[in-house]
């Protein structure tokens, strides 16, 4: 047993050993960084950033990270009549549908988003989506009719997740998901696992403002960081150091339809219809990408003093808005400050 023992011992040196020299060789060596560039994808601009030890291993997680985004696309595009989403919206009404694990997981997080969110975060949005789409194509207004008629048809309680079954089912009839404010913030949680299973340095994944990282930045770099415009006063934006964290932008000032000199953002109040117009832009810290995704669509929709107090109430998650009637000024969460660069 003693022998046993020493031999025992004598391995744990030596793979102790080994260990650290792996880890002082990788010190020293430079990693290779492989970037992606842009590709249009999930109805936005798309990009990836690998850090590995050599270049092969960085194109590898980088092409590991587009599959996974493309598998989301493929079931979660609300657009795309074949998608599994598609088929649960056509179907779910009549019958209990069963759904993959991806979808379900999104599924779950949505529901538990607007619970936390009083509903102002809500999937089932759909219906006055539809509404908003034509008004961006035909430029027609929703009369208060047909928004009364679509919010009959929006609730996320009238959505029925079974999770023995994994199944879904609708309570009403014409019920549609939008996984708009969400699916994203998924899909890149899902390719940085993806990238870290490979056991690469470091990587940073970027779908639309939707961005989040892991390990070692690019060098020279010390942090990885993003850069945060504020819309309508160049010179007051701000750069915020993530390293774990994810981040997400809401409010997109590029994403509205004016009318008559009013403004209609693609965010919809769950509860009354209407566009959400009190916050330009919305930018959540969190620890995951689908949590700070989901809360940027919550965040508009709450506005400013209802928003900032949810996400004060969250210990891990910081929010940095513009107002729409004071467009020059960055609001921060208490906690938001320790990360911003100067
Ligand atoms: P973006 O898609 O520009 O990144 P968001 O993450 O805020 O912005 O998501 C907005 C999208 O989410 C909309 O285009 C729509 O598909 C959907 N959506 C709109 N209002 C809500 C809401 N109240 N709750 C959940 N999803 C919403
Ligand atoms: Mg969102």
């Amino acid at each position: 047993m003693k022998v046993k023992l020493d031999v025992l011992f004598g391995l744990l040196l030596s793979g102790l050993y080994i260990a650290t020299a792996v880890w002082v060789h990788r010190q020293y060596k430079p990693p290779a960084v492989e970037n992606s560039g842009f590709h249009l994808m999930m109805g936005t601009v798309v990009q990836v950033t690998a850090v590995a030890d050599n270049p092969a291993a960085a194109r590898r997680a980088i092409q590991a990270a587009f599959d996974v985004l493309q598998n989301v696309q493929r079931t979660m595009n609300d657009r795309d009549p074949n998608s599994e989403l598609s088929q649960i919206n056509q179907t779910a009404f009549e019958q209990e549908v069963q759904v993959s694990p991806d979808l379900f997981a999104v599924l779950c997080a949505a529901r538990q988003y607007s619970q936390l969110t009083n509903g102002a975060f809500d999937s089932t949005v759909g219906p006055l989506v539809a509404l908003w789409r034509r008004m961006e194509t035909t430029g027609i207004e929703p009369t208060p009719e047909e928004i009364q008629e679509a919010r009959r048809r929006v609730g996320y309680e009238k959505v029925i997740l079974n999770p023995t079954q994994q199944t879904v089912r609708f309570e009403a009839e014409g019920m549609r998901l939008d996984l708009g404010g969400i699916a994203k913030g998924y899909a890149v949680d899902a390719a940085i696992g993806a990238m870290k299973e490979l056991g690469i340095r470091g990587g940073m994944v970027d779908v639309g403002g939707n961005i989040r990282c892991f390990g070692t930045p690019p060098p020279p770099a010390k942090h990885w960081t993003i850069g945060l415009q504020n819309p309508r006063a160049e010179a007051l934006s701000a750069k915020i150091r993530l390293d774990e964290l994810a981040v997400a932008t809401s409010g997109d000032y590029r994403r509205f339809v004016e009318k008559g000199g009013k403004r209609f953002s693609h965010i919809l109040n769950p509860a009354t219809g209407e566009s959400a117009a009190e916050l330009i832009s919305v930018t959540i810290l969190a620890p995951s990408a689908m949590e700070a995704d989901a809360l940027s669509t919550a965040v508009s929709v709450l506005g400013r003093e209802k928003g900032l107090a949810l996400i004060e109430s969250l210990p891990e998650v910081e929010a940095i808005v513009i107002a729409a009637d004071k467009p020059e000024e960055l609001i921060f969460t208490s906690g938001a400050a320790a990360y911003l660069l100067k």
